[in-house]
């Protein structure tokens, strides 16, 4: 049995520099994807989805959460590969990148495992992890861990957190990317 919370991290000395690119989320998408992720939580397994949206220079902007075909389970999830890869392609077309990877975890411990260090999706996007199977929470920013790739996962600080990533009403609500072809529930 492969429990991803069993295999916990070594500690690093924390050494993450903020280098300017700020991620722009409309709290409609934040919404949207509490919404995807619920069957999930409902049946008690990790789930992910991805986030989907323009880079230009250092401002990131949120237009889509991407739901693909995934094993889940209580302890971790795979994302079936096949699934993904059509789908990146034609957001490519639009000028859309992965900005982000979201996943849940079981409890409230929201750093990455080890497991989640080798199987995160791009290390160009930042990785969020939801805590309570993707519970909506009131507080999102201050309940979600965020990690950014710098030679480590990084998993950021208060203070780095809000710097990486804003709620922004100017922001788009964006859409829901479906392409599943099984769905939980
Ligand atoms: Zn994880």
């Amino acid at each position: 049995m492969n429990l991803e919370h069993s295999q916990k991290r070594s500690p690093v000395p924390y050494k993450y520099v903020f280098q300017g690119s700020v991620l722009h989320i409309h709290l409609q998408i934040v919404a949207k994807t509490y919404a995807v992720l619920a069957p999930y939580r409902e049946a008690g397994v990790e789930s992910v989805c991805f986030w989907y949206g323009e880079r230009q220079e250092q401002r990131e902007e949120v237009k889509a959460v991407l739901i693909v075909d995934q094993e889940n389970n209580p302890g971790n999830f795979r994302v079936i590969p096949e699934s993904m890869m059509h789908v990146a392609k034609l957001f490519g077309s639009f000028g859309w990148t992965n900005l982000a990877q979201i996943h849940t975890h079981p409890g409230r411990d929201v750093e990455h495992s080890r497991y989640d260090d080798v199987y995160v999706n791009s290390r160009r996007a930042v990785s969020l992890v939801l805590p309570s199977y993707g519970a909506p929470e009131r507080q999102f920013m201050t309940s979600i861990g965020v990690h950014e790739y710098q030679d480590y996962w990084y998993l950021l600080s208060p203070d780095d957190k809000v710097r990486r990533i804003v709620t922004d009403d100017n922001a788009s609500e964006g859409a829901v990317i479906d392409v599943r072809t099984y769905r939980l529930g």
